[in-house]
């Protein structure tokens, strides 16, 4: 496979709507409206408009009949590690997909980050596994709301789903960095009795977030810092262990890093790119 031009190909790739078998770039708000063309499909999507908004900055998603949506209250956060938490938030009448995400901002900001549904489908409230960043903007701010605060909660899209209508006896291996768990979570949530293998890449066994809420003969931790997983390694060194079966469907959410290496290793050993779906948190 090559690699070299990953990073030019990704909007080529989401302004053909293609998803499957490559690496899809999927921007920060913020950025997709300036530069990425899946930003359109972001608005065509959910039949909606940008336009001013004072409550939570510049871009609020409004839909065609003009009633104004993106304010919401937030339920609660339960704290998994030092710097990682899941926040709950009310879901009111929003509809998602298994695997989508949305933009979450604060009201008074023109600033929005992305992030994944941890939630199932059917679950109320709805989810977010947020990991507050050094040095970064949102992250941290999200750290500190509170239950009864506002949030700003844009419509969720994206196609890094299951089969639809149902995944059914189908084989699934989900390959995670950190908070790459998050669509998995909700795969696991919403579809009982799923056919996969859970494979999440962290640094500490600290890290394993909510590890008992998926089958433990599915899941396999991988620790890069210390020896409390399943496998001392990263998700790769794990990975070369094991045979690659051709008729399994791959789904790798993550860092860009991660993702390109599982997809490179994936080739090698013959998975079609067809199998093999992405979703990219961040480069750097
Ligand atoms: C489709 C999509 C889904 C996402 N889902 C989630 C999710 O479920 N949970 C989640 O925590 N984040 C998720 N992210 C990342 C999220 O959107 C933000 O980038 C992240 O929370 C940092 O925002 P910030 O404003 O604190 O940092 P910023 O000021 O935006 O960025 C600071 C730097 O941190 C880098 N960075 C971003 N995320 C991480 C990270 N996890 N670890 C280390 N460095 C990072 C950025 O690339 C940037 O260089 C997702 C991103 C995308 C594109």
């Amino acid at each position: 496979m090559e690699t070299s031009g990953l990073h030019a190909a990704p909007a080529h790739a989401a302004a053909r709507g293609e998803q499957k078998g490559q690496l899809e770039y999927r921007g920060r708000g913020r950025l997709a409206s300036a530069f990425f063309p899946q930003a359109r499909t972001k608005v065509e999507r959910s039949n909606g408009r940008f336009t001013n908004d004072p409550k939570c900055g510049m871009l609020s998603l409004m839909t065609q009949a003009g009633d104004e949506r993106p304010v919401s209250k937030v339920i609660g956060s339960r704290q998994l590690t030092d710097s990682t938490f899941v926040l709950s938030v009310e879901r009111g009448e929003r509809q998602f997909v298994a695997g989508q995400h949305l933009a979450l901002g604060l009201p008074g900001s023109h600033e929005s980050r992305e992030y994944s549904i941890y939630s199932g489908r059917m679950d109320s409230p709805i989810e977010f596994l947020i990991k507050e960043v050094d040095g970064g903007l949102l992250s941290k701010e999200f750290a500190k709301l509170r239950a009864g605060d506002s949030i700003c909660m844009y419509e969720p899209w994206g196609a890094f789903t299951l089969p639809a209508p149902k995944p059914g006896p189908q084989k699934f291996m989900f390959v995670a960095s950190g908070t790459g768990i998050a669509p998995f979570h909700s795969f696991v949530r919403t579809y009982p009795g799923l056919n996969y293998q859970l494979l999440l890449g962290v640094r500490q066994g600290s890290e394993a977030y909510e590890r008992d809420h998926y089958d433990a003969t599915r899941f396999v931790l991988c620790t890069s810092r210390d020896t409390q997983g399943d496998c001392h390694g990263r998700v790769t060194d794990y990975l070369k262990t094991q045979p690659a079966d051709p008729n399994t469907l791959y789904y790798l959410c993550g860092n860009y890093e991660m993702i390109k290496d599982v997809y490179s290793l994936l080739d090698a050993k013959g998975v079609p790119k067809d199998n093999v779906r992405t979703e990219v948190y961040f480069y750097f």
